[in-house]
């Protein structure tokens, strides 16, 4: 027989894990409807051509990652390795430029990429993210920004670092890439042979190489900073401002340029000490020609990803704590009595949205006991021939080792009381 697993980079994630997973994506629910975003689900799978046209050709994604296929009709379909680009490639699609601007958006669920596992690292992964389109000015970017602090702190994190650089507009951009290869190009025997690669198809990327020769280079090199435009640095300047005055702690990080092509502007990440080597908890930054890129009109964007796997792989303990599922009420049927009367006797319960379970395998009072003990249960409810015709139901209390016989019609008033 094969003996079958797993898809390699893909995993199962079971109870109670999944309750964790579940108090997360309901933190980010509350925390981004706060700032007026909804939820947006498009499809796991897009053509092919979005995610060339606006991750990049040249970027690891497109290049190496992407899980890409062909369909039964010769159509190249691609499993989303990320999901700004649906997301914009939405707004177009339904013309929501014709909804009030700023269109906020927030999604939950699985991405794939063609990665190497590894801790912190799936081909199967989950991000937590959100858009917000039809804002340049620097006060959204901060807005989001305190978004995502706010979620953070909503699940106890105190020490994460923040991240920002600008990397201008295109003009700036193209700018520094000039400067770039110009001081490059003579140095290229120097160079890695991946940033040599770079050189000729992407250079800002040379600047996230992590070879220490390259870095050596780079020291000398000329930087982003000096071929801002005046615009450009003003935005940077102002968005400093206002996350100064709101006591938003982070770190100018003049090297990061984030992997993929639609960035300009504001980008950050938020790094995590505990994961190691795959440090990055959260990616973002601002994408004004995108939409325009995909055939939709001229709206700017910003936005950002968290890794959800990354994110409970380093969740304080103290919410991890508070996850606490609840334990049923436990239901026994004792002796003679059929055990479809206390599945009827249960089915009120949860009609009153008190959980409860039915102990259906009991053998005896005694194992049902037991059972229920092990399994942390505080109340069983103890239904006999005597109690069935006398209409009541003899009401446990394990924590507190008492029992007490209730009515029928009082029961579920006398649960309520217990919590
Ligand atoms: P990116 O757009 O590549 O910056 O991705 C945003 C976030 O998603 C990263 O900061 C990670 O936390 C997470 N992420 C990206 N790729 C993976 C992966 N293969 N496995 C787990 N998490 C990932």
């Amino acid at each position: 027989m094969t003996r079958y697993r797993s898809v390699k980079g893909t995993r199962d994630l079971l109870p109670p894990e999944t309750g964790v997973w579940a108090a997360v994506e309901e933190t980010a629910r509350r925390t981004f409807e706060l700032y007026g975003y909804r939820e947006i689900r498009t499809p796991v799978m897009e053509t092919t051509e979005l995610f060339v046209r606006s991750v990049g050709e040249s970027t690891d994604i497109v290049g190496k990652e992407m899980y890409t296929f062909e369909d039964r009709k010769g159509r190249s379909l691609t499993l989303r390795p990320e999901s700004t680009a649906s997301v914009a490639r939405a707004y177009v699609e339904h013309g929501l430029q014709s909804w009030q601007q700023p269109v906020k958006l927030f999604y939950v669920g699985p991405h794939f990429r063609y990665e190497r596992p590894q801790r912190g690292r799936f081909r199967q992964f989950h991000q937590i993210g959100a858009e917000l389109l039809g804002d340049d000015s620097p006060l959204a970017d901060a807005e989001l920004l305190l978004m995502l602090d706010r979620f953070l702190r909503a699940l106890g994190f105190r020490e994460l670092e923040v991240l920002l650089n600008t990397v201008g507009d295109q003009e700036s951009r193209s700018a520094f890439r000039d400067a770039l290869v110009s001081y490059l190009e003579p140095r290229r025997k120097e160079l890695s042979e991946d940033s040599r690669r770079r050189l000729e198809t992407n250079p800002l990327r040379i600047l996230d190489s992590k070879s220490s020769g390259d870095q050596e280079l780079l020291a000398e090199a000329p930087s982003l900073e000096e071929h801002l435009t005046p615009a450009a640095r003003e935005h940077f300047e102002t968005l400093r401002e206002i996350l100064d005055g709101r006591g938003l702690a982070y770190r100018i990080e003049p090297r990061l340029v984030r992997g993929l092509d639609y960035y300009t502007h504001t980008v950050f990440e938020i790094v995590s000490r505990d994961l190691g080597a795959q440090d990055a908890l959260v990616g973002g930054g601002r994408y004004d020609d995108l939409v325009a890129s995909l055939g939709g009109p001229e709206v700017p964007g910003i936005g950002f990803a968290i890794g959800e796997d990354r994110l409970i792989d380093v969740l304080p303990e103290g919410f991890r704590d508070e996850v606490i599922p609840p334990v049923p009420t436990l239901a026994v049927a004792v002796g003679e009595v059929d055990p479809t009367v206390v599945m009827e006797l249960s089915e009120e319960l949860r009609g009153a949205e008190i959980p409860c379970e039915v102990d259906l395998s009991s053998r005896s009072l005694g194992s049902s006991l037991r059972r229920a003990d092990k399994a942390g249960v505080r109340i069983v409810l103890l239904l006999g021939e005597e109690e069935l015709e006398e209409g009541t139901v003899a009401v446990k209390d394990l924590e507190e080792g008492t029992q007490v016989t209730v009515r029928r019609e009082e029961l579920i008033g006398r649960l309520g009381e217990l919590g």
